[in-house]
This record gives C-alpha cells, structure tokens and sequence, in this order.
C-alpha cells in the first residue's frame, strides 16, 4: 500500500532526497520502503523492472543509516535508492541483458558502475528492463515483459534503456544507469520526460557491462534533475585499469560546473537535424529552447553536419558487425541457456542460439556476420568506418564554431506499443538524430524541453569530448527556465 507520505516521498528528486538524509529528517529506509511500496504498487502497470531485490536493498538502506548515525556519511548517494539496466552485472543477482539466453545468468562479479555507486553508499533496487541485448528503440524487444511509458500506458517508453526511464518518471526510485550504443539513454529519457546523459566514449568504465557494440556501448546516467544526473555521473566515472578502452583522465567535479548559466554559450544548430521526419510539434518545443537560450545570453550558430544524413547506415554495419562477434560467446557451454536433449557439439550450439536468442539479435547477428565475410569485409565495414570519420570531423569543425550542439533528440514523441514492431527500418529511424554522437564517441545529452500532444520532448546537446560539464551547464540553464518537469498523470488513475 503506498501512503500519501511515500507519495511525498518517492517525489523528491535526487538531490531533495539526498538533502533529506543529511538534515536527518528522513532515513535511508524510510526511502527504500516507499521506493518498494511504489514499485509494488505501480510496476505491474509499467514493467520498468526485472528483478527486485528488495531485501538487499533494504540490508544497504540499515548500513546507510548506521553509517550516516556514526558520522561516516559517504556523500549525496549515500542511502540513496537507484536502480541500474539489466545489462550491468551485479554480483549474486541474476543478470539477463532481456535475453533468454541468459536466463538464470547469475554474475560472479559487479560491474564498476555498480561497484562505484555502491562504494558510493548507494542502494539499488533491482535491475531495469531494457531491450534483449540493448537492440531496440522501444523496448519492445526485451524477452520478459513489455515495459510502458508511464505518460501513456499505451506508448513505449523508448529503448533500449526503457526500464530505466520508465522508473524514474514513475518515481520508483530517485537515479538510474542505462547504456547508450545509439541513442539508448537519450531516446528514453526524452520519450519519459527525463535527464538522460550519455557520456563521452571512454568516460565510464564498460567493464562488466554486457557487450553489444563494443565501440560504440557507453553507460550513463538518468534522473529526474541535470543535478541527479550530474552526481551519478561524478560518481561512475573516471579510469579503470578493468577497461583499457576507459579514459585516463579523472572525473570533473561536474556539480560545482552546473551553476555556470548558458551566458557566452555558442550554441550549434545542425541545419540536417531540423528536416525530414521531424515532426512540427518536437520542432516548436526545440525551437522554443534556442530561443530561451538566447534570452539567457546565448548565441546560436548555424552549422553543417553533411554526413549525418550516413549515420544510421554506417551504425547499422558497424553495430552489427560488432555484436555479431560479441554475440558469438553466447554458445550454450558457458553461460545461460543450455539447449536439452541434443547429441552433438554443433548441434547443441545451433540449437542453444535458436532457442535463447530473439528475432533482433538473430536479424543483428546475420547482418553483422554479412557485412563482415570475406569479400564483403572492406566495402561494408571498412567503408562505414570511414564515413564514422568523416562524421566525426563535422563535429571536430562544428566545435571549431560552437561550444554545443542542440537539436531534437528523435522525431518524434513516444509511439504506440506495437507501431513499428513489424517495421525494423522505421524503429531504427527513431535514433536519426542520436547515433552520430556515439559515432563521433562524443557525449549528449537529453533534457525535457516540453511537452507535444501532452507527451515529453527532450532537447539533445552534443558537445566536446569529455565536456560533459558544459552540456550539464546548459541543461541546467533551461531546466531552471523551465522550472520543474510535469509529472505524468497515467499512474495515479485508478488501474
Ligand atoms: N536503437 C539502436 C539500436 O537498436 C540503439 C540501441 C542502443 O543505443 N543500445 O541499435
């Protein structure tokens, strides 16, 4: 039974809830059992988790608060509950990436995130659902149970970090981790009204992540506010002798930054993101945020991106080029699903893939496999590795220009469940303004901008490698414009 006091507190932002523990007013467990409440109460409609794991979570909450009694407090996750996709690991937690495959997976160790946000006194909750192996734009692809955009229990809530936006707008928990390989954490975050942040390639350790597009796949934080956001972010990233492809550089102290305001701001407007499919209700709500920019004393800049209009084409070989080798672990010997009753070795493989993995990951696996067979090597792969440069130098010359770059972060709001699942072309077009920025392996950013048709739109910002302290700058600028998001009312109507 959820009280009107949980509803209090399951409201607060990250940082209020934080705020709360250090002035003593509330405790960690107060926090984590109206967190629970509210998952218990609401998550039957959404489907924004996988597994619960409530008694760990409230084991943490009691050693948060014992701590915080004995003076030791940690910091502003300390007692706080979050929750993270499914496809971190977590020690002793089962582990399933949405996938069949790895049912009944359970993960001998803790990915740094997970590891970082728990050193960090962090609660978690349980594992988000997502798209089966982050392939997805809608999270109609998880193997487990649909997960439903709280605004509209009819609409997806983006993907493949589904879960993980759908929880924080249903006020299920106060912070979470997704993956962004193409737009992964941007595109739930607008379609759920949410911060959504997708740090530069390298900037959060991969390690114990599971791997989907390996050059491409960065994990990162959600919440509700950009100062969520900003302390998640503070505390997952920075090196990790675990990933060699994780930067050396230490975390910038990203709250102190947030303040800054969007005065002198050079804000970038890619003519190529403003045609097209971009429907004209997301175009206003974006168009109102520039204008808001430049009454803050900021200037914008028009700029060109000429390859963007190659993204999607160039991330759909590379991506699935790469999962098609990521993917070839998952043989029925050692983790997850085991094919019964077979008698011989290639049959036991063959049968195993059948079995556990679904369509998009069997449609990925053969494309990828495709794209990078002998013959067809260099004028797929090759050739899209040069037009991911190509994309990249755009941005290098932009940023010549500008300091951001802002546009919307998909076309349109959220779709209808079932809209484009028979469509695969028309889902993958859903990422056409996020996947050059993990081309290019720069950060961006999603932050709600308004709302079209009574559903969220966020407003994306790209910006320089390892700048992630500007685009929270500017996000916070508006945010305080804006003052706070709206809440969606779907839930609290009788089910
Ligand atoms: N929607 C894109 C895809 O299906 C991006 C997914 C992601 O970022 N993980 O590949």
């Amino acid at each position: 039974m959820t009280t009107a006091n949980d509803a209090a507190l399951t409201g607060l932002s990250l940082q209020a809830a934080s705020l709360e523990l250090q002035a003593g007013a509330i405790s960690s467990r107060q926090l984590t059992e109206a967190c629970l409440a509210r998952i218990a109460a609401t998550d039957g409609r959404v489907g924004a988790f996988l597994a619960v794991t409530g008694e760990r979570a409230l084991q943490q909450a009691d050693r948060s608060d014992r701590r915080r009694a004995a003076g030791g407090a940690l910091g502003p996750l300390d007692g706080v509950p979050l929750a993270v996709k499914d496809l971190f690991l977590t020690r002793g937690v089962p582990t399933t990436a949405g996938s069949r495959i790895l049912e009944g997976f359970v993960p001998p160790y803790d990915a740094t995130a997970v590891t970082r946000l728990e050193a960090a006194g962090a609660v978690l909750l349980g594992k988000l659902n997502l798209d089966e192996f982050a392939m997805g734009s809608s999270n109609e692809h998880s193997a487990y149970r649909p997960c439903r955009n709280p605004w509209d229990l009819t609409r997806t809530p983006g993907g493949s970090s589904g879960g993980s936006a759908a929880a924080l707008s249903a006020r299920q928990c106060f912070g979470t981790l997704g993956t962004d390989t193409g737009g992964s954490i941007r595109l739930p975050a607008s379609f759920c009204g949410v911060v959504g942040l997708k740090p530069t390639y390298g900037r959060v350790s991969r390690y114990g992540v599971i791997a989907f597009a390996s050059s491409l796949d960065q994990p990162g934080p959600l919440g509700r506010t950009t100062w969520d956001v900003a302390a998640l972010l503070g505390a997952i990233a920075g090196p990790d002798p675990h990933d060699l492809t994780c930067a050396a550089r230490p975390a910038d102290d990203y709250l102190a930054a947030l303040e800054g305001g969007a005065r002198g701001l050079r804000i970038g407007v890619p003519r190529e993101w403003f045609g097209g499919g971009l429907q004209p209700e997301v175009e206003a709500r974006v168009r109102e945020a520039l204008t808001t920019y430049q009454r803050l004393g900021a200037t914008l800049v028009e700029i060109s991106l000429p390859h963007s209009r190659y993204g999607i084409a160039a991330y759909y070989l590379i991506a699935t080029a790469e999962a098609s080798a990521n993917l070839a672990r998952y043989d029925g010997v050692r983790f997850g699903l085991r094919a019964p009753g077979v008698r011989a070795l290639q049959e036991l493989y063959s049968e195993s893939r059948e079995q556990g993995f679904g369509a998009e990951p069997k449609r990925r696996i053969m494309l990828g496999t495709y794209a990078l067979s002998a013959g067809y090597h260099d004028a797929y792969y090759l050739r899209a590795q040069k037009v991911r440069t190509l994309i990249r130098r755009d941005f290098d010359a932009a940023f010549g220009r500008c300091d951001v770059v802002a546009g919307p972060v998909a076309p349109g709001p959220a779709f209808k469940l079932g809209e484009r699942t028979g469509d695969p072309l028309q889902m993958y077009l859903a990422d056409i303004f996020t996947i050059t920025c993990n081309l290019a392996a720069l950060p961006g950013l999603s932050v709600p901008c308004g709302l079209a048709r009574g559903l969220p739109v966020g407003l994306q910002l790209v910006g320089r490698p390892f700048d992630e302290a500007t685009l929270l700058k500017a996000a916070r600028a508006l945010e305080r414009e804006l003052g706070p998001a709206p809440v969606p009312a779907a839930l609290e109507a009788a089910p």
